[in-house]
């Protein structure tokens, strides 16, 4: 057993040794790591009325999550693959991303569109400068568990502004749960319309088949991404915490024995799943 994981969060208290023993106890080959989120648990569940929407973290407390996952994935020798966890309506976006990439080697992009719309115009510099730099975006996509009213902005329709950025990878999480029909539509128009760009024998979406989904809707989801889109644009993930409290229960192993069950069940040859586990993740992430 050996597989890579797409899909896990750094939640600012891990240690690099327990994240390596828990990678060679969970047979992990390299993870997608996330830095963590850029809210505050604020919320007071004692008013009347409650508004939602998270404060967004200082520059300061940013800057130090994106130290500490760039620091942990430069020892872990190519392991631990960063990704920046950006805010778009925070002013220095675009400061943050030259500096996670010049100073620590961060290799990708993961955004929560959290109460805006990832296509709004007003983020436009923020995504030239990650297309200008060829970094992939990680996007949340489906069911939102933050605060409020913020799912419908994770639709899967919405990333289809990423047509603008032809030459920048994306990946859809969760195939876009409860939404798993519109995600594989928006991903098999990507697929579709590429055909005559240039470059566009190299795919642009991805979708990350970290559940979001029950299991009851699992085998449906992945019958319709294998069905509909071929295996060469799905990536295995977890959804894993590495934070000291919970990285002992956080098992990996796990979801990859139960996804590589119903992918067999489902006729996925062993050729195509090594697609999914393995190498459609470093094509995504350009290794
Ligand atoms: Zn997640």
């Amino acid at each position: 057993m050996s597989y890579i994981d797409c899909h896990v969060h750094s939640m600012g208290d891990e240690t690099f040794e327990l994240m390596l023993e828990w990678m060679d106890r969970e047979k992990l080959n390299k993870h997608l790591l996330f830095s963590k989120h850029p809210f505050m648990s604020d919320i007071d569940l004692s008013k009347k009325k409650l508004t939602g929407l998270n404060t967004l973290v200082s520059d300061k407390e940013f800057e130090k999550n994106m130290a500490a996952v760039g620091e942990a994935a430069a020892k872990s020798k190519g392991r631990i693959v960063p990704f920046l966890w950006i805010e778009p309506t925070m002013k220095n976006t675009i400061k943050f991303i030259e500096t996670a990439v010049k100073d620590y080697g961060y290799k990708g992009i993961k955004i929560i569109p959290n109460g805006w719309y990832p296509g709004e115009e007003r983020f436009e510099p923020v995504y030239d400068k990650i297309a200008e730099m060829g970094l992939p975006i990680l996007f949340h996509t489906g069911a939102l568990w933050s605060f409020g009213e913020t799912s419908k902005y994770c639709r899967p329709l919405n990333f289809e502004f990423m047509m603008k950025y032809p030459g920048t990878r994306f990946a859809m999480a969760h195939i876009g749960w409860p939404w798993i029909d519109e995600c594989v539509a928006v991903a098999l128009k990507f697929i579709e319309l590429r055909e005559n760009f240039p470059g566009g024998d190299k795919l642009q979406c991805y979708v990350d088949i970290t559940p979001g989904t029950p299991p009851f809707y699992r085998e449906y989801a992945l019958k319709a991404c294998l069905d509909v889109l071929g295996p060469a644009c799905l990536m295995f993930g977890t959804d894993s915490r590495t934070s000291t409290k919970v990285i002992s229960v956080s098992k990996p192993s796990e979801k990859y024995e139960n996804d590589k069950k119903i992918l067999t069940k489902l006729g996925c040859s062993q050729e195509n799943q090594d697609k999914i586990f393995h190498k459609n993740f470093l094509e995504f992430v350009g290794e």
